[in-house]
């Protein structure tokens, strides 16, 4: 039976050394209230939290976990470099061969930088665009993650309007908002910024328009700025190319990490020949950046990006998992919006603007052993299988039943807080 002293104990220690008890998106303020806070392991597709309960973990550490946990090809790669070395003076031989590996992998790419998180590689994104341009200003679009640097992270503590200074925004998907932006740009344009997909959290999930990803490249095209698409989350998990070679449109600047080691910590910019020049000379660097085990590990997982089948395997998953919801949902009467790429769902209920039922279903899915978020799209690992899915369909169906059974609910009251919070503070 499902329980949670362990975890209650250890978030009541945390509370006292640990601001806030848990910061970021690791912290699970906002998430149903059974949700637990600390793991102590993963295999294959699983999770265990503090207290030994096991889950079929949707969420993959938010993305890394491509090929499952602890996939012992990629670990061995990584034990065997650490063993000679890992963070030295400088880098090894690997780096080489990692930069190779990449830029046979993704098309646009002729030369790859590497780094530790996925904000490191979009502020480094931005700062070759500003240098290659000599100019300074950023169109983004509203709404969209690219990390958690005062210019981009998304509440606005501890941030000034300075750091946020050069920034336009845009509607995804919306040409007519892009062009508006580019224009309002005038002739200072340094780079637009693209999500692969429309993947902002509380929102449905859009694939992005052949028309939009186009004029994106267009625009920047006529006013010799740099197309960048931020792959840090749908990376290798739509495609194995950057995510945007499904519209047919090739990037100047992609932004990488997550998926790209399985869980060991490296991220990557890679780009193309145009901006190589104005990337051999920004300065960004870190004591971790060159750290050669997890390259190790990025070069292996590369090898089963390329060699293994866990494209088709993911999305074979998705397609079953979403079925199998909807039929699910139907029988109980309840209808779900599943949005986005199947690999990439984002599963939301419809009437159910306070998010009342999404919270109650995805609790009572958490108490069975499945892990599930209510807001932001989840994740397939390739070590899933069909009987995992099977029973998360049954767990699912237990789950509706509950709900219904429930009645109507009061709004998820840590969520409007949240909200009002959100709301409260100044935009900049
Ligand atoms: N860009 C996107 C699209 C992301 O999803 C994330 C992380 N969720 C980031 C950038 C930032 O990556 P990191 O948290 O590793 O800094």
């Amino acid at each position: 039976t499902w329980t949670n002293t362990s975890d209650r104990a250890l978030r009541a220690r945390a509370e006292a050394v640990i601001p806030g008890g848990m910061y970021g998106h690791q912290s699970v303020m906002l998430l149903p209230d059974d949700y637990p806070q600390f793991f102590s392991r993963g295999s294959g597709p699983y999770l265990w939290d503090a207290d030994g309960n096991r889950y079929i973990d949707y969420l993959c550490g938010y993305g890394p976990s491509l090929f499952g946990y602890g996939v012992e090809a990629i670990d061995q790669a990584y034990v065997r470099r650490m063993s000679q070395g890992d963070t030295l003076t400088g880098p090894a031989e690997v780096m080489v061969e990692l930069a190779e590996a990449f830029t046979a992998q993704v098309t646009h790419a002729d030369w790859a930088m590497f780094c530790k998180n996925g904000t490191d590689a979009t502020t480094m994104a931005l700062m070759v665009a500003r240098n290659h341009t000599q100019k300074k200003t950023i169109v983004r679009a509203r709404g969209a993650y690219h990390g958690a640097a005062p210019w981009c992270t998304p509440l606005s503590l501890g941030v000034t309007t300075e750091d946020r200074a050069n920034q336009i925004f845009y509607d995804y998907n919306d040409v007519e908002s892009l062009e508006a932006a580019v224009a309002a740009a005038g002739s200072d344009l340094a780079a637009i910024f693209a999500s692969p997909i429309k993947h902002d959290t509380f929102v449905d999930q859009e694939r992005p328009t052949t028309a939009y990803a186009t004029r994106a490249r267009e625009l920047c095209d006529e006013h010799g700025a740099l197309l960048i698409v931020d792959d840090v989350r749908a990376g290798f998990r739509l495609a194995r190319d950057c995510s945007w070679s499904l519209v047919g449109v090739q990037p100047d600047l992609s932004t990488w990490g997550k998926a790209i080691a399985n869980g060991h910590p490296i991220s990557a910019l890679l780009g193309s020949e145009k901006a190589r020049g104005a990337a051999a000379f920004v300065y960004v660097t870190g004591s971790y950046w060159f750290s050669a085990a997890p390259m190790a590990a990025a070069l292996e997982t590369l090898k089963h990006i390329r060699e293994t089948d866990y494209l088709e395997t993911n999305l074979a998953l998705g397609k079953r998992l979403r079925s199998g919801l909807d039929e699910a949902a139907g029988r109980h009467g309840f209808a779900l919006r599943q949005t986005g790429p199947e690999e990439l769902p984002l599963i939301m209920f419809e009437e159910d603007a306070d998010m009342a039922k999404g919270y109650f279903w995805c609790n009572a899915l958490i108490r069975r052993g499945v892990y599930f978020h209510p807001w932001h799209n989840m994740f397939f690992s390739a070590a899933m299988t069909e009987a995992d899915i099977d029973f998360t369909l049954e767990v699912a169906d237990e789950s509706f039943k509950l709900l219904k059974a429930a009645g109507p609910l009061e709004p998820v009251a840590k969520l409007q807080m949240a909200h009002h919070a959100i709301h409260s503070i100044q935009p900049l």
